[in-house]
């Protein structure tokens, strides 16, 4: 065997996003004992770090040492006990996610089913939930990142809090790059991914839980059933009220990865990352609109950090995407599911939110096209992209 050496990249798919020189830098210091006082003291920052990019004041705030899939995965199975019947609005790939993590949890799916590329209907989730009235869980994404779609997570908490249902949010492509915020809209249990508008390397699920959804957990007539995700263990060590105690060996380096991306997301500010990403999906999407590609979703529920276009008639989609890996070192994402062969899935996350990374895209892209015989002009693209930014 000899050394990996990766290529260079930019990462403008639907995560990961391209990570720092900071926080990379970071993730290479010196490795301490996950007890060291030192590494404590680090995780106490990270801690209320995390509670500030989830706008909330819940106690139990820290990253899952796992990818966001985990992060979902702790939700469920520590509120999700046998019989419990959970309301899922799917209108995406990690909607049917979630109704997979409500069965193997023993609950009940009542599924709302939304058309691809659309965002849910909160008169629908209101019917749905007085039609059943057993239900004790609403589940949504809230960014859904296999089609670019922002839910109005505002209203879906409110509905939810109506039918008193506690409420599970996807916020992994969200936090970071749109508001999240935990405490204002009252969502319950809330998991996010590093790898996304956090610009972190991938493998660990930042989650956030309130005092309400605690109780579920404190008052289950049953343990749960992943003892890694068990939060009343995992909290020993978390959250370790009079010394911590061992529960895993914490992802030491990741986490001073995930520490360095919160320094840098507060030295901008999150209000000013949400701009930057608004900002740069406009720019982004008056390329795309003058190279002649056409948005999947409509603009007032467009996630600016996920962009999904149609691929013209004709044109295979794939090979654009190996011809710009290959000639450009630039990833795009693929359609996933039904979208599969019908979209790219352009991601504007965290570092990779620039101009630098627009103007190669819209210059790649359009290279890609006229190569593909689907001619396709770069100059006017640069020039529409660069006229929004002001
Ligand atoms: C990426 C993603 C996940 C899964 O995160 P992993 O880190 O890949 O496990 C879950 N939900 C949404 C909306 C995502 O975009």
């Amino acid at each position: 065997m000899q050394s990996f050496h990766p290529p260079l990249r930019t990462l403008m798919g639907p995560g990961p996003s391209d990570v720092h020189p900071r926080i990379l830098e970071a993730m290479a210091r010196p490795t301490i004992g996950h007890l060291d006082p030192a590494f404590q003291g680090m995780m106490e920052e990270l801690k209320e770090g995390l509670k500030a990019l989830f706008k909330t004041e819940n106690r139990l705030t820290f990253p899952v040492s796992a990818p966001g899939s985990a992060g979902m995965e702790t939700c469920f199975v520590n509120l999700v006990e046998e019989g419990d019947t959970v309301v899922v609005i799917k209108n995406g790939v990690f909607g049917n996610r979630m109704c997979e993590n409500v069965t193997r949890a023993g609950g009940v799916v009542v599924e709302i089913n939304v058309e691809w590329g659309k965002a849910p209907d909160p008169a629908v989730v209101d019917a749905t939930l007085s039609d059943h009235p057993e239900a004790c869980i609403l589940a949504f994404v809230h960014a859904e990142t296999s089609t670019g779609v922002l839910a109005d997570a505002a209203a879906l908490c409110a509905i939810a809090q109506k039918h008193k249902c506690l409420t599970i949010m996807d916020a992994v492509t969200s936090v970071g790059g749109v508001p999240v915020l935990i405490d204002e809209w009252g969502v319950d249990a809330v998991y996010t991914g590093s790898q996304k508008c956090l610009s972190c390397a991938p493998g660990l699920s930042p989650v956030s839980f309130s005092e309400r959804a605690l109780e579920r957990v404190r008052s289950r007539a049953t343990p749960v059933h992943s003892w890694f995700m068990d939060l009343s263990l995992v909290m020993a060590y978390w959250d370790g009220q009079g010394g911590r105690s061992y529960h895993h060996t914490a992802p030491v380096n990741a986490l001073y990865g995930l520490h360095e991306s919160l320094v840098m997301l507060f030295e901008e500010g999150l209000e000013e990352a949400w701009d930057r990403h608004a900002a740069m999906h406009k720019s982004l999407a008056a390329g795309l609109e003058a190279l002649g590609l056409e948005f999947l979703v409509a603009e007032d529920i467009r996630l600016p950090q996920l962009n999904a276009v149609k691929v013209p008639e004709g044109v295979d989609e794939a090979s654009i995407r190996a011809y710009l890996l290959d000639a450009h070192n630039l990833e795009i994402g693929a359609g996933l599911g039904p979208m599969a062969g019908k979209v790219w899935r352009i991601g504007l996350m965290g570092t990779s939110a620039c101009e630098k990374n627009i103007d190669l895209c819209l210059t790649a892209l359009a290279d890609a096209l006229t190569r593909h015989q689907h001619p396709a002009d770069a100059a006017k693209a640069l020039a529409a992209a660069k006229a929004v930014r002001g």
